[in-house]
């Protein structure tokens, strides 16, 4: 995908700016307010897997709503200029071709766990033979807590039922032979194969296609939670025939804290009204809804499985957001953050590779714009605090791990210069405080 790059030899920068000049993608930055650091310049930020930046569009768009409803009252449902009624639609293409999806079958609702029970209502149906859902493990806490009340609420026994798969002792990912050959030999008894696109915790990208395939020829249904996927590596959800997915908007899709987020069905349970569902107005038939009947008729697709009627303030962020992921396409960003990552890489073997362990696989198909740090020495946590002061914002994630996310929207390979240079300083500060 990036045979012409080779990262930087020199470790400067000089050797940081110049690529930051020749980047097609380095004006994006503007788009964005870069919050500033303890001593005013602009921070380091690297948390854009956790809480992505404000697209400055963003201000606009919401006052119009403001304006809207204080011009328009009730009438603004319909006479808005993004009317409030059909709201969710405006997002459908952009959502659509941000995980590969065809427009009937992505919608934005909810947020991110909300939408994992929603669709586990519908897809984790357990029978005595085939009980068990298959997560990954450590998963993230809500994932786990979602799937384990699931199987609970459906008076099987999590212990038994609930197969959680980590990496080997000693290693940080999960081998994709591991997962296979679990999903082979338990395959029988999983109802529901739910795993991450993207391991919030090491970094590791899962093999979405494969896995899919070898789940559904075992007989599972399979689902994503794409929270560090969606806005990071590119997506072919309809094509893999992934059952369902569900991410949040904060993340990469800096569509600000909370953001509603969103549900992905796959085409083929489209018209299928045989599935359970937890139903709500929002989900009926648009043609009929406003007649007000007890009868439930669902939309086709995705939408058919909306309980509300959209939050408005709360999705125009993610419309700001949605029209630059569309503006820039994921091909043009993941080949920044490949050169992005492969650069961190290169510096931090360079410079730290005695005190830094990447935990993060190393392939290129294996790895988002995360990478995590394993602290080789023991007060990991003083590093981290010293980072921060010097306007590094990052994550900690005890006993020693530094998860640090250079996204392609809004970092430079200046910051990861100056993130490798600060690093170096706060390991020897600390290595000769000792
Ligand atoms: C961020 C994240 C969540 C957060 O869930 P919310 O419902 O948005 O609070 C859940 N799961 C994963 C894997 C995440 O990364």
């Amino acid at each position: 995908m990036n045979d012409q790059f080779s990262p930087p030899e020199e470790f400067s920068l000089k050797a940081a700016r110049a690529i930051d000049r020749a980047d097609p993608l380095a004006g994006m930055r503007a788009s964005f307010f870069v919050p500033p650091a303890p001593d005013g310049s602009e921070s380091l930020y690297f948390c854009g897997n956790s809480l992505g930046l404000q697209p400055r569009a963003v201000r606009d768009l919401i006052q119009e709503e403001l304006d809207d409803w204080a011009r328009l009252g009730v009438y603004g449902h319909t006479r808005a200029r993004r009317p409030w009624m059909p709201y969710h639609e405006n997002f459908t293409e952009l959502a659509a071709g941000l995980v590969g999806a065809k427009p009937v079958e992505v919608v934005q609702m909810n947020t991110l766990t909300v939408n994992l029970h929603l669709m586990m209502v519908s897809f984790y149906r357990p029978t005595p033979e085939r009980p068990a859902i298959l997560i990954e493990k450590p998963a993230f806490p809500s994932d786990r807590h979602a799937a384990e009340s699931q199987v609970r609420f459906h008076g099987f026994d999590p212990e038994r039922d609930l197969i959680e798969i980590g990496p080997r002792e000693g290693e940080a990912s999960i081998r994709d032979e591991d997962l296979l050959e679990l999903i082979r030999r338990e395959g029988h008894r999983i109802n529901l194969v739910l795993l991450p696109g993207v391991q919030y915790y090491s970094g590791q990208v899962f093999d979405m296609a494969t896995i899919t395939e070898a789940a559904h020829a075992e007989g599972c249904r399979v689902g994503f939670d794409l929270a560090h996927a969606a806005g990071n590596i590119p997506l072919e959800l309809h094509d893999w025939g992934v059952d369902f997915a569900a991410w949040c908007s904060y993340k990469y899709l800096n569509a600000g804290p909370g953001a509603v987020a969103g549900c992905f069905v796959h085409e083929r349970h489209a018209e299928d009204e045989s599935l359970p569902r937890f139903a709500g107005w929002w989900g009926h038939d648009k043609n009929t809804r406003f007649q007000m009947g007890p009868e439930f008729h669902p939309m086709a697709g995705a939408e058919g499985w909306q309980l509300s009627n959209p939050p408005i303030l709360s999705m125009t962020p993610l419309l700001a957001s949605l029209r630059i992921f569309d503006e820039v396409g994921m091909a043009s960003l993941r080949s920044k953050s490949l050169r992005l990552s492969a650069t961190l890489l290169h510096w931090l073997d360079e410079r730290l590779g005695d005190a830094v362990e990447v935990i993060t696989p190393r392939a290129e198909k294996a790895r988002g714009c995360q990478l995590s740090l394993r602290l080789r020495q023991g007060d990991g946590r003083r590093i981290f605090q010293a980072l921060e002061q010097r306007g590094v914002v990052a994550d900690w994630r005890e006993p020693d791990v530094i998860r640090i996310a250079p996204v392609p929207l809004y970092n430079r390979f200046e910051d990861l210069f100056h993130f490798v240079d600060r690093l170096e300083t706060a390991v020897h500060i600390k290595g000769t405080s000792q």
